[in-house]
């Protein structure tokens, strides 16, 4: 009976490609979380039921400690191996942009993972940087601060360098430079300086504006011998000891990595000739998330590994500084998206699906029935490879006839439906044959995606996934079980806010990026889980409260090395009353004034008083509840 193995599914959805031994299909059919070697994995169905049993329903943010250990891990590792394996004479010294997961649970984690390295922060705001000024205590970690910068935030810096942390002031603009210098005399505190430039080398992907002579940020080469010029009549010429640049986030080609590395070495070349000290060369973030898992050049995936990357890297600084004789710099990259992606998985339910395969229509028509539904009846079972597009051509037309009818008034509204369940069972048909045809006219090729079922997912796109909203960025998503047995519908995902954003429809497979993804029927009384993977980069904050659905349950996992696992966190998302009062209204208050209501109503004599304590409390216990939806 059941021809379909768990490993049909693994090729099917690609997530050994994507998966990049993070996930896996176990022999069960579930999609196990695996540790690196591979011989621990834990189900994530049991993790989802020990989550249920602890009382945290789906939509659920699950987050997995052991990956983003294992994010900073490599990193480190692999820098380590490629400067000792090239003899290259500077260190490594990765920090993790804040940005890109502020959530306190994931720096903590990042410090404390990151201390056998001297992995340190980097901070883009005051805020951020007063998180990395009291979580780091080691001069060895790096605080890198970007962005702009006021004199709070500079005092603040300069604070951080009095009690020894090695902490940058990345200078962005002569304006800012001119601010540091007057700090720095007032508190009589020498600062640790960079300059950030901005290179012409462009990048290929989704941020390709951040980078070349029109990218927002970043000093051009005039305005650095500006600064130079400027430091050196300050008498602060020696500070100046990082050159920094960052040209984009997920930067899909290495040789866009390559070339940038080869102009900034001009930079530092340039500046060192100027007399300034320099040593840190900080290459920003952009090593990039293979999302679809296709390796291949698209915005949303990398054709390079993270040992190719770093090889590129310490190959690229060598071979620029060693014929001129340049020492080499300390390198520092600020990789956000590529170190937590894995960490985090969205765990949703299906609460149910609207199918376009309708029920078999019963061959009886009404005597007086009108021409085109009797058309349409004789269509059905008769769609042959040969006339399958005079079938669509026919079938649209009746269809449309049948709608015209009924806006005049001459076709009733049972009658409306069985025609349009007429035209759906032609197109199923057509459908079919139209699979195996080599070449497709632009509706018949339109066809499946028209036909493809709704899944309705118990999550908020706004909230949990913004940049496949806001970027179309694409996410591994797959059922998370039942994955021996064969997915036979094809469908897109629709979420619970009543937006026509709010879905999506491009998903990772072994094929590549698909328009509709293969799910299984949902069976009665038993839940379909899905999970959304790599979502540990920037989804948390930048998600909104589209609809008031708030914050979803955040739960922590450390998986052990015997296969059991523990809960280290668990967060409950927003209540109902929360997401009201972020948005200013004060639940207290709208509960007196339902409160008012119905007394009001018990007074006129329209409720009883043991009604009123019901619907008082079910408005009380909905302002405590959780915004998603609850069985
Ligand atoms: C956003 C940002 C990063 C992080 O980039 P990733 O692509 O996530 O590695 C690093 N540095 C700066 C300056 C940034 O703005």
């Amino acid at each position: 009976m059941n021809d379909w193995s768990p490993q049909q599914s693994a090729d099917l959805y690609g997530i050994q490609h994507w998966g990049a031994g993070h996930f896996r299909v176990n022999d069960d059919g579930e999609v196990a979380v695996q540790l690196p070697g591979g011989e621990v994995s834990v189900p994530l169905p049991e993790i989802a039921r020990g989550l249920r049993e602890r009382g945290f329903d789906m939509p659920v943010l699950l987050r997995v400690e052991n990956h983003l250990e294992k994010g900073i891990r490599r990193i480190n590792e692999t820098f380590a191996e490629v400067i000792d394996e090239s003899s290259y004479q500077g260190h490594y010294r990765g920090v993790f942009p804040i940005k890109v997961n502020q959530q306190s649970q994931i720096i903590e984690e990042v410090v404390q993972c990151g201390r056998p390295w001297h992995h340190g922060l980097e901070a883009g705001s005051k805020a951020e940087l007063l998180v990395a000024m009291a979580m780091l205590d080691d001069d060895e970690r790096l605080i890198i601060c970007n962005g702009y910068k006021d004199g709070e935030l500079i005092d603040l810096a300069l604070r951080a360098r009095q009690l020894g942390r090695r902490c940058f002031l990345v200078a962005e603009s002569r304006a800012e430079l001119d601010l540091v210098i007057e700090r720095s005399r007032a508190l009589g505190i020498a600062p640790l300086l960079g300059v950030r430039v901005k290179l012409s080398t462009r990048v290929d992907g989704h941020w390709s504006s951040d980078s070349g002579d029109r990218s927002l940020f970043g000093l051009t080469a005039t305005q650095l011998i500006d600064v130079v010029d400027r430091l050196r009549d300050a008498e602060m010429l020696d500070c100046l000891q990082l050159l920094h640049y960052h040209i984009g986030s997920q930067i899909p080609n290495i040789r866009n990595i390559r070339d940038g590395v080869r102009e900034a070495c001009r930079y530092y070349g340039g500046l060192l000739e100027e007399g300034a000290p320099l040593g840190y060369l900080d290459l920003g973030g952009g090593l990039a998330v293979d999302y679809d898992g296709t390796r291949g050049g698209s915005g949303h995936s990398r054709n390079y590994s993270l040992r190719e990357y770093c090889a590129d890297i310490v190959e690229g600084v060598q071979e620029a500084m060693d014929p001129a004789g340049i020492p080499h710099p300390h390198l520092v990259t600020e990789s956000g998206r590529a170190t937590v992606a894995y960490t985090s998985v969205l765990l949703f339910n299906i609460l149910d699906v609207a199918t376009f395969h309708p029920e078999p229509v019963d061959e009886s028509l009404p005597e007086d029935a009108p021409d085109p539904l009797k058309y349409l009846l004789e269509l059905i079972g008769n769609v042959t490879p040969r006339n399958m597009q005079e079938s669509y051509n026919d079938a649209t037309y009746y269809r449309d006839q049948a709608r015209e009818m009924f806006q005049r008034g001459d076709v009733n509204l049972r009658l409306r439906s069985l025609a349009e369940r007429m035209y759906l069972a032609v197109m199923q048909e057509v459908a079919v044959h139209a699979r195996d045809a080599e070449r497709l006219s632009a509706e018949l090729e339109a066809l499946p995606g028209r036909l493809a079922d709704i899944y309705y997912g118990n999550f908020s796109v706004f909230q949990s996934l913004p940049d496949a909203w806001a970027i179309q960025q694409v996410f591994p998503v797959m059922p998370i079980h039942r994955l021996d047995e064969e997915p036979t519908r094809l469908a897109v995902i629709a979420d619970l806010t009543c937006d026509c954003d709010g879905k999506l429809d491009h998903f990772a497979t072994g094929e590549g990026v698909a328009h509709r993804l293969p799910l299984h029927p949902l069976r009665d009384d038993e839940e379909y889980d899905l999970g959304v993977f790599l979502v540990g980069a920037y989804q948390e904050t930048l998600g909104d409260l589209h609809n008031l659905f708030g914050d979803t349950h955040v739960a922590s996992v450390r998986i052990n090395d015997d296969g059991s696992f523990d809960f280290i966190h668990e967060l409950h998302g927003d209540s109902i009353a929360d997401v009201l009062s972020y948005v200013e209204y004060q639940p207290d208050t709208l509960y007196r004034r339902f409160r008012d209501s119905a007394e009001a109503g018990v007074r006129s004599g329209r409720i009883t008083v043991a009604q009123r304590q019901q619907m008082l409390g079910a408005f009380s216990e909905s302002l405590r509840g959780y915004t998603y939806f609850e069985r």
